[in-house]
């Protein structure tokens, strides 16, 4: 499994849609201060259901919206949607190409979509689960974070190693059936 592109529509600074394609190997992306290279990882964060705020660097969920400059408007919807290669079946759903997006209203209105049909988020974590990509995963490894890993309790630390286990999903399944 890998990631094939990250397209963006009003996500950000990200006005215009914008696509990215992605090949093998490693991909470096370069920039002055301030032109949205942290922007891209944020995007793929947020589709994959990111909801705090703080992690995404605004003040409200309606900040990853596009909100304008001197010469463009500022636009109605946020974006994003992650083209994941599934030929190896690692994501438990029966395609060989995943795509999930998430978009977001002024409003307030927002969906999540696999593969192009509407869903919850918990489908999309689902999906991610013990894949080491969810938005608790270790697939994203943002400034700081090596630090907070090594000097974090035992506990969080223990999670990273149960998500690359691959048994974050059968902890889930036991804590809902022991509430239920
Ligand atoms: P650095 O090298 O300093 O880390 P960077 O390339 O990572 O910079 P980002 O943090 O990704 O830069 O981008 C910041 C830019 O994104 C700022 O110019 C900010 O104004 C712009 N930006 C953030 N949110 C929005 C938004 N909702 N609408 C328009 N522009 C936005
Ligand atoms: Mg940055």
């Amino acid at each position: 499994m890998y990631l094939k592109s990250i397209e963006v529509h009003g996500f950000k600074s990200f006005a215009h849609k914008l696509k990215f394609d992605f090949h093998n190997g490693i991909t470096g992306i370069v920039g002055p201060n301030g032109s949205g290279k942290s922007n891209v990882a944020d995007a793929v964060r947020w589709v994959l259901g990111e909801q705090r705020i703080k992690q995404l660097r605004g003040g409200t969920m309606q900040d990853v919206i596009f909100s304008g400059t001197e010469n463009r408007k500022p636009l109605s919807y946020a974006s994003v949607a992650i083209t994941l290669d599934n030929s190896d079946h690692q994501l438990p759903i029966d395609y060989e190409e995943v795509t999930v997006a998430r978009k977001l209203y002024r409003s307030g209105e927002s969906e999540y979509l696999i593969n192009g049909g509407t869903c919850r988020l918990k489908d999309v974590n689902e999906l991610f689960y013990d894949t080491g990509i969810g938005k608790e995963g270790y697939s994203i490894i943002g400034q700081g974070q090596i630090d907070k890993i090594l000097s974090g309790k035992p506990e969080e630390r223990r999670e990273l190693f149960d998500e690359a286990a691959g048994i974050v999903k059968f902890k889930r399944r036991k804590n809902t059936s022991v509430k239920k």
